[in-house]
Order: structure tokens, then sequence, then C-alpha cells
């Protein structure tokens, strides 16, 4: 049998049991086909994408514009590596940079990434410009949190089934506990040392879990009286996603450093990055760090036309609006409901709190008789889902899967 026979489901499965190693429980479903909020699996059977690939799809599956300026750029050019310049990497960065409003970017491929590049550069300006002795910067971290798979990630992540046994880990940070204000201002208090603040404006991994309001603002401010860099990690949380081109926007707060990734390429291609003043991404000099892929001919192309798509399809106007109706639904159903005790989240990165224990399969449960309903999406910590469409949703079909959701839930009361 030839490859590119069509599989059934059960086929593709077993394949991917066999061959691949097992580092993901994934719903039981296998796509072939995506187009805008839709996909489809190898039977056929249509689905509305409630995950966006941990919203790495933003701008909706195979975007023509973004899908065309790939497909162009892969007949022309897809690779040159940084020994030498090639003519799309300077047009992304003066979009990237114009967009968010920093002086230099500097890319990579996936998030992870990106938040070590974040974290390099952060120690690299706390020896070089803050002074600090050398091998004795520590930077500051959250509990709870998802910043990506790297060994030195991992070192700062309190999730044990991410870290056993993949020790010896990293030093140099320090972790308290997120939204606690007074936590970080004891702790940069409490030593001279201190290089940066690493945070998500929401931790999206951990349940999409939102700060108060004005955390954000404080930490920054905190950050500054301490000469201490505010690195935001808006890898899930950025390019509209919330509501604003950014989260922190919700509360004027202009990161030291910026760290994106995900819907930076719309989900077309492996796009990251991280952006910076020159004051802080002056510290890199040739040599000081770099990747093969990043910043090649076929990203910067696709990373050009997601960043257009966001802004000519007013995508964040559009999460912003869906958002709020989308929670208003869900309140309605919980006040009544039994199941579900809550719905949190800003623009369309939300979530609903099942009733049940984080060990219990009720969450699993109800996202595969969503599943058989015709929309997928994933628990996140057992008995929280999430809910994050693409954003080139229309309200019609907005309300049409707030109906989807709403019928699975009430075969779930108790
Ligand atoms: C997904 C994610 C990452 C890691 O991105 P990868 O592309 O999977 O390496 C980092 N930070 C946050 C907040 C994320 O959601």
């Amino acid at each position: 049998m030839a490859v590119l026979d069509q599989l059934t489901s059960q086929q593709a499965i077993d394949l991917e049991n066999k061959y691949g190693a097992h580092n993901y429980h994934p719903l039981p479903v296998v796509l072939s086909r995506g187009e805008g909020v839709y996909v489809w699996d190898v039977e056929g059977k249509k689905y509305f994408d409630f995950l966006s690939a941990y919203s790495a799809v933003n701008q909706g599956h195979c975007h023509p514009k973004i899908v065309g300026a790939m497909t162009k750029q892969a007949e022309t050019l897809t690779l040159t590596s940084r020994a030498f310049y090639n003519d799309m990497l300077g047009m992304f960065e003066k979009k990237v940079t114009n967009v968010f409003g920093f002086d230099k970017f500097l890319p990579m491929n996936t998030g992870a990434e990106a938040v070590e590049t974040a974290l390099k550069v952060c120690r690299k300006w706390a020896y070089e410009v803050k002074g600090i002795p050398e091998n004795a910067a520590q930077i500051i971290v959250c509990e709870n949190n998802f910043h990506g798979r790297t060994t030195t990630i991992i070192s700062f992540s309190n999730d044990p089934v991410a870290r056993a046994n993949f020790g010896p880990f990293t030093n140099g940070f320090l972790k308290i506990e997120y939204n606690n204000l007074q936590a970080l201002e004891e702790t940069l208090e409490s030593s001279k040392n201190i290089a940066g603040f690493l945070v998500e404006p929401i931790q999206g991994e951990a349940g999409v879990y939102v700060p108060s309001e004005n955390y954000l603002a404080k930490a920054k401010k905190l950050c500054e009286k301490h000469n201490v860099l505010f690195i935001a990690d808006e890898v899930q949380t950025g390019v509209a996603r919330t509501g604003k081109m950014l989260a922190v926007d919700h509360e004027n707060v202009k990161p030291d450093i910026l760290v994106l990734g995900k819907a930076l390429s719309g989900g077309a291609y492996p796009v990251s990055g991280i952006l910076a003043n020159d004051a802080i991404m002056g510290v890199i000099r040739p040599g000081n760090h770099g990747s093969t892929y990043g910043g090649n001919p076929i990203a910067a192309a696709v990373g050009i036309a997601a960043l257009e798509v966001v802004e000519e399809e007013n995508l964040a106007e559009n999460a912003e609006t869906l958002g709020l109706l989308f929670r208003e639904k869900l309140n309605e159903f919980i006040s009544t409901s039994t199941i579900v005790n809550g719905v949190r989240g800003k623009g369309l990165l939300n979530a609903i709190l099942v009733d049940d224990t984080e060990e219990s399969t009720t969450a699993w449960d109800i996202c595969m008789a969503m599943k058989e309903n015709g929309l997928l999406a994933k628990p996140t910590h057992g008995n929280i889902i999430r809910f994050a469409p693409p954003l080139v949703m229309t309200k019609e079909e907005l309300l049409e899967c707030v109906t989807i959701i709403i019928n699975t839930l009430k075969q779930f009361e108790k």
C-alpha cells in the first residue's frame, strides 16, 4: 500500500502508536484538512477547531494569503542560513518591529527557542549593562508557568511530569507565586543580582489563569524601580488572541523583552523571536546566538503575511467582541449548571472549570462528546477545558459553537 493512500483514523493512530514516541496523549481524532475555523478528519467529518493549535492558528487554517506567500517563497528561495543576507528577512524585521513598537527583532523558530533567547539576552544585559557579578544573575519566574520544553526552561517549571528524570537543571531562577505583587516586591528587594522577571500575561497552559487587574502594570513598575527587565512571554497570548495585539496592551504595559511565536506565522510554519530596544538587544553581537533556520526567507514571507492578515481582518477587535459574547452566553448557562463552575478568559482565550477533580475523566469525556458533536477542544489540567477558536470566526459561527458546547455540557449535568 502506498503511504499516500487514504488511511482510516484507526490506521493513522496505529501508525503513530507503533512508530512514534509517545510524548503526547491526543484526542482520538485524525485530521487531514483545514480551512478557516474548520478542520476535517480522514473520514470527512467536519469540526470547529477550538484549540487552534494552542493559539498558533489565530488567522484560521490555511489562510490563502499566508499560504500564497509561503508557496511563492518556497519556489524562490527557502534557506540561506544567516551566513549570507537574504532579501526577505529585513522586510520581516521592519514589519514586526513596526507592529509591536520595538527597535530590534531577533528571529528564531519555536516558542521555546525564543524564550531561551530572551533568557540569554537578559543575562548578558545583566552582566554587561546592569553590572551583576559573573554567573550571579537571577531571573524571577512564576509558579505554574509554561514556557516550553528545553532543559533550561523545565528547570524552572513546577510540573512534575515535565521535569521528572531530566535533571540536572539550570541554576539562576527564583520562583514566586503568580499574581502576587508582594512576593515580587520582596524577591526584588532580596538581592541586587536580579536581572529579569519572566511572566505570561495570562497563564495559558496552567488553565487560562487571568491575573488581577493591573497586576502586569504594577509588576512592570516594580521591575523599573529595581532596574530589572520585564520579559513578557506572549507566545500564546500574543498576536490578537486576547482582544488586543498583545495581552499586555490591556494594561498599557511595554515589556523590555517581548517573546512571540505560535500565531506569528498563523500556524503555517515555525516562526518565533524576541523584540527589544537597542539598549538591550545591543548586547548581542556576531557569534553570540543564532539558529540555522531562524529568519529564513520562508519564515520571513510567512511572518509578514500573517501580521498583515491580523491587521487587515481586524482580528484583535473580532476576538474582543466574540470573547465578550462567548463568556456572556456561557455565564448564562453556568448560572443554572451543576457541571460547570465558571468561565474565564480574555478575548478568544477562554476556559471553563468543570465541577470535578483534576484526576477525574469528566473534562476528557466532555471533550470526547463535543468531538462527536462537531467541535474540538482539549482539557488542560484535568478539569479545565480551554476554548480558543481561530480569530477569523463570525458571530453566527460562534453562536453555533456555543450551542454545541452547551448542549454537550447538558448531557453531563448531575
Ligand atoms: C507554546 C508556548 C511556548 C513554547 O512554544 P513551542 O513552539 O511549543 O516551543 C512558550 N511559552 C508559552 C506561553 C507557550 O504557550
